[in-house]
């Protein structure tokens, strides 16, 4: 209950101020997921590489692409998978 109320003053802040966004997941050099440290508000880079909130929607396509990208690593240099990415 009380993370409730911090979590409903700190997304106050984070309205007026802006969130607070951290690194959470690097996929790619240029798709990265973050967290905003005070709310915990989700994002990840899209394609014109601007910020968008993570929705169940596309939380989904997220976590395959993160795991796509991860197998190719395994397989072969990424070089040509984040040119792909652009
Ligand atoms: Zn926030």
């Amino acid at each position: 209950m009380i993370m409730k109320q911090n979590n409903k003053l700190l997304g106050f802040l984070c309205t007026t101020f802006s969130h607070h966004y951290i690194e959470e997941q690097k996929v790619t050099n240029h798709f990265k997921t973050y967290k905003c440290a005070r709310c915990g508000k989700e994002v990840a880079t899209n394609a014109k590489g601007k910020l968008e909130a993570i929705t169940k929607k596309n939380k989904e396509a997220y976590s395959v692409l993160s795991s796509f990208v991860r197998k190719k690593r395994l397989s072969k240099n990424n070089k040509q998978l984040e040119t792909n990415c652009n």
